[in-house]
């Protein structure tokens, strides 16, 4: 791509959208809607790409990928911007993000080889004259496609460890923030350029995004919502292409009777109202544990009070980034409060703009309980006590992520384990997503295969699986020339080995 068309990548087009910044409407940029044929294009250019970057090998691509995060760091701030225009998130807040995605490529750049290269394992009883080997390959061409919430840190944790796995990407960012996913392909151009076409960007809407699925494709790695995951999985379903779902979440906080009610309380406004509540791993709900929800609810009160929606400095988070967002809010605000929940703080939904809203005694049956809110609001329900907070959180078709705020080490450790949920982060919030080494993804609607680690690394690989022969047995039973009595013998070889255990 030349200059010009990463300045501009509109230019030759027929079709092309606007992105704008959700807080003003202001035109962020215009960008291609490319159809089928052009998408096939970049799958195809990519082909070629990965077949070069397989070649390269775990220190050719870790070198690579290092120049890759050292651009986005010494680039930090202007893409911060960006992201704070196009999404907008306070620019605090987007460092932050783009400051996790660094360390993840940094990670899966770092532990590629040892996840992922070839080593020698045991070969067996049956097999003991060979020796047996086992490696992750890259897939080929892995397509991305990715929501809005997140823009940098959501989809760098597929492509970050696609790209270490030895694959290339075509990325088709959300149509709210086409412009972070041009700046980021572009970005890999400048730092990478002997291996510019392993990440390109296809823009578009939901159509671009189903041609991705049907691009030939090794794999398709989907972060978004539900509905539009099953329409992923249908298209690529048509070619067999494996599927990588990071979908929604409802995901719960428990508050036991012996917490640090204040360190709960913040983490619970920071879980819920950060990034205005669209985050996946957001706390929608909590359930507190009678002796201490009184103290619970005036601590989040307090803390709530001081917290603004905006696009100023002083603001805590930012608008809706997608407009009808705000009205599935409503939605399920109106349908809380005619159950009869009451509303402790926010509670109305004007413009872009959603103040922090915490309901009180909801019914577990209303919309705001049951569905992904995806905005600035809170659910705090009384509980008996913890047993009866972790039935209530498993209660949901989602299983993305939670947390659990105990001091008994032990009680909240088996909390975590029975959380019916891929994440739970013990005495704080989110911070799973922050570790490199841990895996990432949902279970139930909230999807399935996982980023992040080592599992992340090898989902977008294919096990391989050799054996040599060392040396020839004097009796082959996997020939026709096998004496009759081989049989025998390795029945009589089997009643030794495990004959004993009843
Ligand atoms: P979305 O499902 O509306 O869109 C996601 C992407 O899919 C977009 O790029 C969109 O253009 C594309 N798309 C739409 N229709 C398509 C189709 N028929 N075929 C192929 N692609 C299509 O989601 P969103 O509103 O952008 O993002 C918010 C959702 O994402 C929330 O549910 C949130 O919980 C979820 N999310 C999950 C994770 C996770 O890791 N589990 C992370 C971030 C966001």
């Amino acid at each position: 791509m030349s200059l010009a068309e990463q300045l501009d990548p509109a230019a030759d087009a027929t079709e092309t959208f606007e992105s704008t910044d959700p807080a003003t409407g202001a035109v962020v940029g215009v960008f291609p809607v490319h159809d089928a044929a052009a998408v096939r294009e970049a799958v195809e250019r990519g082909r070629g790409a990965a077949q070069r970057w397989a070649a390269l090998g775990f220190d050719g691509r870790r070198q690579r990928l290092a120049a890759f995060r050292g651009h986005l760091a010494r680039e930090l701030h202007g893409l911060a911007d960006l992201v704070h225009r196009e999404n907008g998130k306070p620019h605090a807040d987007a460092v932050l993000e783009i400051t996790l995605a660094i360390d993840h490529l940094a990670w899966a750049g770092a532990h590629a080889r040892r996840a992922l290269g070839p080593r020698r394992v045991r070969a067996g009883v049956l097999a003991a004259n060979h020796a047996a080997y086992l490696e992750y390959q890259p897939l080929g061409v892995v397509g991305v496609i990715g929501p809005w919430n997140y823009p940098v840190f959501t989809p760098m944790g597929s492509i970050a460890y696609a790209l270490a796995a030895g694959n290339a990407v075509v990325f088709k960012p959300s149509e709210y923030t086409p412009a972070v996913g041009t700046w980021l392909a572009a970005a890999w151009r400048t730092a990478v350029p002997d291996a510019a076409d392993v990440l390109q960007v296809v823009t578009g809407f939901g159509g671009t995004g189903a041609a991705l699925c049907r691009a030939g494709v090794g794999k398709l790695a989907f972060t978004g919502s539900a509905p539009t995951g099953r329409k992923v999985m249908a298209a690529c379903a048509e070619t067999l292409t494996p599927v990588l779902m990071e979908l929604g979440g409802k995901d719960a906080m428990i508050v036991d009777d012996d917490a640090d009610v204040a360190a709960a309380a913040d983490a619970a406004v920071w879980g819920a109202m950060s990034n205005a509540g669209q985050t996946c791993i957001g706390i929608e709900r909590v359930y507190v544990t009678a002796p201490v929800y009184d103290r619970f609810v005036a601590e989040v009160g307090e803390r709530v009070r001081d917290l603004r929606p905006g696009s100023d400095d002083g603001a805590a988070y930012g608008p809706m980034t997608m407009p009808s967002q705000a009205d599935v809010v409503r939605r399920h605000l109106d349908d809380a409060t005619s159950a009869g929940a009451r509303t402790l703080t926010g509670g109305t939904v004007q413009g872009v703009f959603v103040p922090p809203t915490v309901l009180l005694d909801v019914p577990e049956e209303s919309a705001a309980v049951r569905e992904e809110t995806f905005g600035p609001t809170l659910t705090i329900t009384r509980v008996a006590d913890a047993e009866e907070a972790l039935e209530r959180t498993n209660a949901t078709s989602y299983g993305l992520a939670g947390a659990v705020f105990s001091r008994s080490r032990a009680r909240a450790m088996d909390l975590a384990r029975r959380m019916r949920s891929g994440m739970t982060s013990v005495n704080s919030v989110l911070t799973f997503a922050g570790v490199p080494s841990l895996p990432f993804g949902g279970v139930g609607e909230s999807g399935f295969g996982r980023i992040h680690g080592e599992d992340g690394l090898k989902e977008f690989t294919r096990a391989k699986a050799i054996t040599r022969q060392r040396f020839p047995l004097p009796v082959d039973l996997m020939s026709f020339s096998r004496p009759p009595a081989a049989a025998d013998a390795l029945a009589r070889v089997m009643r030794l080995v495990h004959g004993r255990h009843r």
